[in-house]
C-alpha cells in the first residue's frame, strides 16, 4: 500500500513521495516555552509522534527537527501584542532564559510520559540567531523587504504566490483586514523579519544585526532552522491548523523568496484541535488543562495518548472526562487481554501469519491511509478479541502494532509480577481462594474451576498444599 498524506498545500490526499529515496526530512513547529503545554498543544505532537513513526514503520529513514520557541513569539501571530516570553518572565520573576529551561524541560517531561519520541533534533530559536540573519539578508537582496519605524518587515505584495498553502486571497486579504495596529505596515498582512524599536524597551535578549540592535521575528526562526537541518527543499512540515493562515503562510515566503524554490516543502500536515465543551482550548482561557492536571485526577498519560490516537488528526476532538475513563478501561482491558495471550502462548511468535496477519495488514494500510489511528484501533481490537487467532502470532502483531500505537504494550506483560504489590487485588485474590474453598466443600467444581481459570487468565496461578492453597504470579 502507498502511504498517503492529507496535503494542505493542494488541498487533498496524495500519495506520499520522498525527495531523496528511502530518506526525508520533517519539520514539526515546536512549543513556545513560556508556559506549561496544556492538553491540546500535546495532540499537535502526539500527532507529530505518529507521523515519524508511521513513516519510519514504511521504511523511510526520518530526520524529524523541532524548534523551541524562547524568542519573538507574540501574543497574536500577526507581530500584535507582547512578547509571551518576556511577559511570562516578568510574571514569574525569572529572566526568561530560567523560564525557557523550566517549561522546556516540563515539556520534554510530559512528551516522555505520553512515549511521545525525541525528535532527531531539537534546535532552540536563540541559538539560531546568526541563521536567522542570514536568511533575512537573502530575503533583503532579493528584493522583498523594507525597512520602516526602525523594523525590517517582508512586503507581501511582492511574492505573488502569498496566501497559496490557505487559499488566501490578495483582495480578502485587503478588505477583510483588521485595523493595522502597526501603522508602518504598508499592508496589513506584512510582517516582521527583524524588529529593533517596536515593543524594544522591556526585550530582556537582544543581537546586533545589519538593522541594528533587536530581535527576530517569530516565523523566520522556523525557515531558518528548518533550512539549515533539513535543506532547502524539504519533505513534510507539521504543524497546527491555526499555523495555516499566518505562521506557515509567512514562513513559505520568507523560505521562498529567500531560496527562490518553490514549493519549498512538498507535504503539508496540519492537526485540528482539541475542544473542551466551552470551545477552544488556549493557553490564555480558562480551560487551561495539562497532563499533569489528568495525572493528578488519577489518570495515566498513556490514557489520554490512548484517548488522542480515538480520533482522526484531521478531525476535531472534543475533550471529556468520560470520553477519558473509557480510554483507560479500554487500556486495562487491552493490557488484560495482552497478559493472557503471553500467559497462553509464553512468548510472541517469531512469524505473524494466518489470522493475525490479515489484521495486521489491514491495521498498516489504516495508519498509511492518512494516519487513521481510530481504524487502526479498530484493527487492533479485532485481533485482541479473535479468539481464533493463534496467540503466539496475536501477541507478536499487537506488540508490532504497538510500535506505532505507543501504549507500551510490552510493560503490561511485565506488570503482572508488580501485582503482589497492589494490596486490593491481594485482597480480592485471598478472597476468590475462600470462595473456591467453600465452593469445593459445597462439592460446587464448576464454580471451583471457573475461580481458578479466571485467575489463570489474569496471571495468577492457584497451588493447593495439603494444609492450604497458595498462589503465585505467573
Ligand atoms: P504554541 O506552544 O502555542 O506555539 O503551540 C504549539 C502547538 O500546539 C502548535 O502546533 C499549535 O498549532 C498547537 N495547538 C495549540 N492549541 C491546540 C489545540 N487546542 N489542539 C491541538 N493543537 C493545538
Ligand atoms: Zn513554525
Amino acid at each position: 500500500m502507498p502511504l498517503t498524506l492529507f496535503n494542505t498545500l493542494g488541498h487533498e490526499v496524495q500519495r506520499f513521495q520522498s525527495i531523496k529515496p528511502g530518506a526525508l526530512g520533517f519539520y514539526g513547529c515546536g512549543p513556545t516555552v513560556y508556559n506549561y503545554a496544556h492538553i491540546g498543544n500535546l495532540r499537535a505532537y502526539l500527532v507529530h509522534d505518529i507521523l515519524a513513526r508511521t513513516l519510519r514503520r514504511a521504511g523511510f529513514e526520518v530526520t524529524h527537527v523541532m524548534n523551541i520557541t524562547d524568542v519573538g513569539h507574540l501574543s497574536g501571530d500577526n507581530d500584535e501584542g507582547h512578547d509571551k516570553m518576556v511577559k511570562s518572565a516578568e510574571e514569574r520573576g525569572k529572566s526568561v532564559l530560567e523560564v525557557a529551561d523550566l517549561y522546556t524541560q516540563a515539556f520534554f517531561n510530559d512528551t516522555g510520559r505520553m512515549n511521545i519520541e525525541r525528535p532527531t533534533i531539537v534546535c532552540k530559536a536563540t541559538e539560531h540567531i546568526p541563521d536567522m540573519i542570514a536568511l533575512i539578508k537573502r530575503i533583503e537582496e532579493h528584493g522583498y523587504t523594507y525597512f520602516a519605524g526602525g523594523n525590517l518587515y517582508f512586503d507581501i505584495t511582492k511574492f505573488t504566490t502569498y496566501g497559496e498553502l490557505a487559499r488566501l486571497r490578495l483582495d480578502d486579504l485587503k478588505a477583510g483586514a483588521r485595523i493595522a495596529v502597526d501603522e508602518n505596515k504598508r499592508n496589513p498582512h506584512d510582517f516582521v523579519l527583524w524588529f529593533t524599536k517596536s515593543k524594544f524597551e522591556n526585550q530582556a535578549l537582544v543581537w546586533d544585526s545589519p538593522w541594528g540592535r533587536g530581535y527576530p521575528g517569530w516565523h523566520i526562526e522556523c525557515s531558518a532552522m528548518s533550512i539549515k537541518y533539513l535543506g532547502e527543499t524539504i519533505d513534510i512540515h507539521a504543524g497546527g491548523i491555526d499555523h495555516v493562515a499566518i505562521h506557515h503562510t509567512n514562513e513559505i515566503a520568507q523560505s521562498e523568496a529567500a531560496t527562490n524554490k518553490h514549493p519549498w516543502v512538498n507535504y503539508w500536515v496540519h492537526n485540528e484541535f482539541l475542544v473542551m465543551d466551552r470551545g477552544k482550548m488556549s493557553k490564555s482561557s480558562g480551560g487551561f488543562i495539562t497532563l499533569q492536571t489528568l495525572i493528578d485526577a488519577g489518570y495515566d498519560a498513556l490514557d489520554y495518548r490512548y484517548f488522542l490516537l480515538g480520533g482522526h488528526y484531521r478531525s476535531q476532538l472534543q475533550f471529556s472526562y468520560t470520553a477519558l475513563d473509557g480510554a483507560r478501561n479500554a487500556r486495562k482491558v487491552l493490557g488484560d487481554r495482552v497478559r493472557a495471550l503471553a500467559d497462553k502462548a509464553g512468548a510472541p511468535a517469531k512469524n505473524v501469519e494466518g489470522k493475525a496477519k490479515i489484521y495486521l495488514d489491514a491495521f498498516n494500510a489504516a495508519l498509511e491511509d492518512d494516519l487513521s489511528t481510530p481504524r487502526a484501533l479498530a484493527e487492533l481490537w479485532g485481533l485482541a478479541r479473535d479468539s481464533e487467532a493463534e496467540a503466539g502470532e496475536a501477541l507478536a502483531a499487537l506488540l508490532d502494532m504497538d510500535r506505532v500505537l505507543g501504549l507500551r504494550l510490552e510493560q503490561e506483560m511485565v506488570r503482572r509480577e508488580k501485582a503482589v504489590e497492589d494490596p486490593a487485588l491481594v485482597a480480592e485474590i485471598t478472597g476468590l481462594i475462600a470462595e473456591r474453598l467453600a465452593a469445593k466443600k459445597a462439592k460446587n467444581f464448576a464454580r471451583a474451576d471457573e475461580i481458578r481459570q479466571g485467575l489463570k487468565e489474569r496471571g495468577i496461578i492457584l497451588e493447593d498444599k495439603p494444609e492450604q492453597t497458595v498462589w503465585r504470579v505467573l
